[in-house]
């Protein structure tokens, strides 16, 4: 089992429950997240280092984490649109605050071009303008990470250049829409997140979410694809290696 995508700098804690996971992924929001998961990646070889700056953080200094790069990181992000506060699109605020978001975001789509390692990127409700950005990228690839773009809008992410993977989590527990969504994606797409510590699933779900809790988000999968445990995992698991170079 791989977690893509967990949260583990100090920030959220120390404790890192990781049992049974084969790898996790850490995903980075800021400067500082980053800094802490190459040192993470230090002490335990499961941990593989992603370096980032989300939409919201758009003060963060891409300089800097652009020197942050060595040769243990698998991915860039997660970085993308976060128009979620901002549900009026009529206003000068709004209008500074995108062209900032994707100032940012193709900063970092040029970096994982040049670093050649896939994207972490973040949705929110901005699905139709990131897929307009991404379309104008050759070999790119990367997840949607907590897919949220509906049934709709898979064909869209399948159709763009280059070859991108849907990120699903612990939501999908408790989402009966979700399932729908499951069942469109192609198999040799899927990979599986937690989000850590946010979006913890059922039967947890109200506490701290941590990468071991991943398990859940596999067995639901098992249960829409109807397959054992055991295919289920290996078809996962190929899809993360192949996504994140990890052999
Ligand atoms: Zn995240």
């Amino acid at each position: 089992m791989i977690d893509t995508h967990a949260h583990l700098s100090s920030r959220f804690g120390e404790e890192i429950k990781i049992e049974g996971l084969d790898y996790v992924v850490l995903a980075a929001s800021c400067v500082q997240d980053s800094k802490d998961n190459l040192e993470l990646a230090k002490i335990n070889k499961k941990l593989l280092p992603a370096i980032g700056i989300h939409p919201m953080e758009i003060n963060d200094d891409f300089a800097t984490l652009e020197k942050m790069f060595d040769n243990r990181v698998v991915a860039i992000g997660e970085c993308g649109l976060d128009y979620s506060e901002f549900p009026d699109r009529a206003t000068d605020s709004f209008a500074v605050l995108a062209a900032k978001q994707e100032k940012l975001f193709r900063l970092q789509i040029a970096m994982s071009q040049k670093v050649n390692r896939p994207l972490i990127v973040h949705s929110r409700q901005a699905s139709e303008e990131i897929i307009e950005i991404l379309r104008e990228y050759k070999n790119l690839s990367g997840v949607i990470h907590c897919y949220s773009g509906g049934k709709k809008r898979i064909k869209k992410y399948l159709d763009l250049p280059g070859e991108w993977y849907f990120g699903i989590d612990g939501n999908l527990t408790y989402e009966i829409g979700l399932e729908e969504v499951v069942k469109n994606i192609p198999k040799d797409r899927l990979i599986l997140e937690t989000d850590s510590p946010y979006l913890t699933p059922v039967p947890f779900r109200g506490e701290k979410n941590c990468p071991e809790y991943v398990k859940h988000v596999y067995q639901k999968v098992s249960e829409i694809w109807q397959m054992s445990w055991e295919t289920t995992e290996k078809i996962i698991d190929e899809n993360a290696r192949k996504l994140f170079k990890i052999v």
